[in-house]
């Protein structure tokens, strides 16, 4: 697509070069299309490949030697100087390029001219995702209400394999030509009549699953857009303009691909999973030459990519993420438990079990996040591929997958901050440990759907949570006590997430317990604090120890988080023992239990006492730093002004 800027100011010129660098990045033209003219002196922002300008009649000049041989024009400068600059070129909205103009400071983009036809709107909306320009979209209810290919494919999120078949095929439907959608992927992307605008018409199933021998083209009526009940060539006939929705090319030989009349325009959606697996040290070029050459082999478009997919021991393989980033492809890593646990026929290899661990990985990481194999392992120079169509349950378009970690604070619903509160409204489905369910359940309406577990079953309860996010059943919020990272499950949540790309995950922060203890104190936490957990589930005692020694040196403010459960005792005595070879037995400590519960309990004492304290799981004990006072029995850590 060639396309002219404009830039008439020094802050224009710089918004010329990110827009340039933008439609070079998606595609929209290739680098030598694009050409900029800017004032002279702001030549420093857009460093190369551009011409200056001297005054506006010079500019107009330029102007009007580019509007005929241009797709787009694009004025940064005042909506005022573009239409005068143009006014003198226009002929006639088949033929005139389309024309944008974006202020200065790149709040708004504003197709002036060619919206549809000359995909005005589109690149307005492109450039408008892209760098955060609000686009003023003018043309909505004008050309009868007809949505122009571009636009259908872009609310479908379909790739258009061919611009310029998209403008002669919107061309032909505000000419009053109806436009024929085939939908070839129908396990992937449901169409409902309700999908389909004025002006297009939906072939039925039938005549997508190999039934072109005998055209039989069948439709039901809705609002006259569906329908198409006698069979036969005049249906052919008279819907030659066709959109047809694949991940597959066709071939050369396929009906009517070169007659005027019969136009096909391939429309994909982004719905292949790739899977690979390659020898270590295997370079960009040649996992390129891989995938290119099983495409090409199997007429798959390669604008159908989803995501390249494999298993973790290649999460640092350094060719094929060059050619993800090159490609712009997420690119997801498995583990090997999580590929065994893939269910289906796989081409299992000893070799590949002995190095990775599984059996098989291109294969079963392309269905890992389910699908249907549609090119089994192939290998090509050492790289296998093997390539998965996604199904519907897991591309269904744009449907959010929300899941949500969320801090409820200490334990009531005033402690809770206002967009947790939000967010557990909000969700339909509540994960979490049960007797923080139990906390939560009297505040919620009674149609929700909890996923409780039990007290160890952290990495389980996060797969479930997953899991209920990916299955698109709704929004999942999963609730920890206090805040949702310190010793919660948001940092857990991330380390399974890779497992789960089309989950958005969102950490919503809480009161932890230290700061909600430390109010109730009094001002415990006046000064630099140390929060330890003195769990050893997870932590070898060793470190713990070496973290109280450390903490207690630097004369921190200690807050002990897990200081006891059932089994463990005695933990809460060894902690105030080591803290004690380097404090002052006198230091002023406290505890407080069951914040915001039922039984809540605060004390203050010292550190000597400390260690006969009864602790139990839901007591946060602190340990002040030299300076802290008891003051009339608050618990308090002076900030260190002189009064
Ligand atoms: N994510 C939580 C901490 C979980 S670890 C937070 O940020 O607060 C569990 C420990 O937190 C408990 O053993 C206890 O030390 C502390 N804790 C959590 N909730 C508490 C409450 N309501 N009252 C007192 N201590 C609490």
């Amino acid at each position: 697509m060639k396309t002219v800027i404009f830039a008439v100011t020094t802050e224009g010129a710089g918004a010329a070069g990110r827009i340039r660098d933008l439609l070079t990045e998606e595609n929209f033209c290739k680098g030598s299309d694009i050409k900029v003219y800017i004032k002279h002196k702001s030549d420093t922002l857009v460093k190369d490949r551009c011409v200056i300008l001297f005054d506006r009649e010079e500019m107009a000049g330029y102007v009007r030697r580019e509007f005929p041989r241009a797709d787009a024009l694009i004025f940064i400068c005042a909506a005022g100087i573009a239409v005068r600059m143009i006014a003198p070129c226009l002929e006639h909205k088949s033929k005139d390029p389309a024309v944008l103009v974006v202020d200065d400071g790149m709040n708004y983009c504003i197709p002036i001219l060619s919206g549809h036809l000359g995909g005005a709107n589109e690149l307005a909306r492109t450039i408008s995702d892209r760098l955060k320009t609000i686009p003023v979209i003018t043309t909505a209810s004008d050309v009868a209400g007809l949505t122009a290919v571009d636009m259908f494919a872009r609310s479908h999120d379909l790739v258009i394999t061919d611009f310029e078949r998209a403008k002669v095929l919107t061309a032909a439907l505000l000419e009053g030509e109806k436009l024929m959608v085939v939908n070839e992927v129908s396990d992937t992307i449901d169409l409902m009549p309700a999908d389909i605008p004025d002006g297009y018409i939906l072939a039925d199933s039938g005549y997508t699953s190999g039934m072109r021998d005998d055209k039989k083209i069948s439709g039901t009526a809705d609002n006259g857009r569906t329908a198409i009940n006698s069979p036969g060539k005049d249906n052919e006939a008279g819907y030659g303009k066709k959109l047809r929705i694949t991940y597959k090319k066709r071939g050369d030989h396929d009906e009517g691909w070169n007659r005027e009349d019969m136009i096909t325009l391939d429309l994909v959606p982004a719905c292949l999973n790739v899977g690979i697996g390659c020898r270590r040290g295997t370079d960009r070029e040649t996992i390129r030459a891989a995938i290119d050459r099983c495409f090409g082999l199997h007429n798959l478009h390669k604008s159908a990519i989803k995501r390249i997919c494999s298993i973790d021991l290649k999460a640092d393989e350094e060719g094929l993420l060059a050619y993800c980033n090159e490609e712009g492809l997420p690119c997801t890593f498995y583990s090997a438990d999580r590929l065994k646990r893939v269910e289906g026929d796989f081409a299992g290899s000893d070799f590949v079990s002995g190095v990775t661990g599984v059996d098989n990985v291109c294969e079963r990481s392309a269905v890992a996040e389910g699908g249907r194999l549609i090119v089994r392992k192939e290998a090509y120079d050492g790289v296998t591929v093997a390539v998965a169509v996604r199904t519907r349950m897991q591309c269904q378009k744009n449907r959010p997958r929300g899941l949500y970690v969320v801090g409820i604070g200490p334990g009531d619903e005033k402690g809770m901050t206002i967009r947790a509160r939000e967010v557990l409204d909000k969700c339909r489905i509540i994960a979490g440990y049960k007797t923080y369910i139990d906390l939560v359940k009297p505040m919620l309406p009674g149609d929700k759907e909890y996923i409780e577990t039990g007290m160890r079953a952290e990495e389980e309860r996060c797969r479930m949570a997953l899991e209920a996010a990916a299955s698109g059943r709704g929004d999942v919020c999963m609730i920890c006590s206090g805040d949702a990272g310190i010793y919660g499950m948001a940092g857990l949540i991330y380390e399974l997430s890779c497992e789960y790309p089309e989950v958005n995950i969102e950490v919503v922060p809480g009161v932890t317990a230290a700061l909600s203890g430390s109010a109730l104190l009094g001002a415990a936490a006046g000064h630099d604090l140390a929060i330890i957990s003195l769990s050893d589930l997870l932590t070898p005692q060793a470190l713990i120890e070496k973290r109280l020694r450390a903490a207690a040196e630097g004369d921190y403010v200690i807050a002990l988080y897990n200081p006891a459960s059932k089994k463990r005792t005695g933990y809460l005595k060894k902690a105030c023992d080591i803290v004690s070879e380097v404090r002052n037995p006198d230091t002023v400590c406290g505890y407080v239990r069951n914040i915001g519960r039922k039984g809540e309990t605060v004390r203050v004492t010292t550190l000597k006492e400390l260690g006969n304290v009864e602790a139990d799981m839901f007591t946060t004990v602190f340990i002040g730093n030299s300076m802290t006072k008891n003051i009339g029995g608050h618990m308090v850590t002076p900030r260190g002004y002189r009064l």
